[in-house]
């Protein structure tokens, strides 16, 4: 609780509280302390998928029925995540900076694109402060390799920050529920942080 620096007494009221000026610098010492304004980003992703191939959704094969139609292994998941970082740190999105003209990319295993992108986050001085994704698949059912995937996941980041994966269906509705599409959505936290 912040103290009036005159009357030494906790500041309480909100309106005392606003007027504190907002600051950069941290409060306490220490590895990886989060200090400064967090930045929001949120990602969309959606694959059509067609009979045969591999499809991999958080960097796990979870099909050997099923490949989605795109010029990277096309997993929706880490797409979905890649953009959330770009738009939290204002960078735009993974077409602008993986475009599917350049050849490097094709058939590309997709975690290369955190690791791409997540060294510059954290060149930038921030850091995974929370990571929540929402996969969408009829079918596989994908509940029994959700702990896989956030484990595949926890590898991409290293240590540090939460990550939730909840796995749903469409509920049967549109060309997800139909089992023609995936989809995933992925909200991510990034907080300033200090080595
Ligand atoms: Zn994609």
């Amino acid at each position: 609780m912040p103290l009036d620096p005159k009357k030494r007494r906790p500041l309480t009221r909100p309106r005392e509280r606003a007027q504190l000026p907002l600051t950069d610098k941290p409060r306490r010492g220490g590895q990886g302390v989060v200090v400064g304004m967090p930045r929001v980003g949120h990602g969309y992703d959606i694959h059509k998928l067609q009979p045969g191939g591999q499809l991999v959704l958080a960097g796990v094969v979870v099909s050997q029925e099923v490949s989605p139609v795109a010029h990277s292994d096309g997993d929706v998941v880490i797409h979905a995540i890649v953009d959330a970082l770009l738009g939290a740190m204002g960078w735009g999105d993974i077409g602008e900076m993986f475009p599917d003209t350049d050849p490097r990319w094709k058939g590309a295993a997709s975690r290369l694109f955190i690791e791409e992108v997540y060294p510059k986050v954290r060149a930038a001085g921030y850091r995974l402060s929370n990571l929540d994704v929402t996969v969408l698949a009829e079918r596989p059912r994908l509940a029994p390799l959700k702990a896989q995937m956030i484990a595949s996941l926890a590898g991409m980041f290293g240590l540090g920050g939460t990550i939730n994966l909840k796995a749903a269906t469409n509920e049967g509705c549109d060309a997800v529920g139909r089992g023609e599409a995936v989809a995933a959505h992925a909200v991510v936290l990034l907080a300033k942080a200090q080595d």
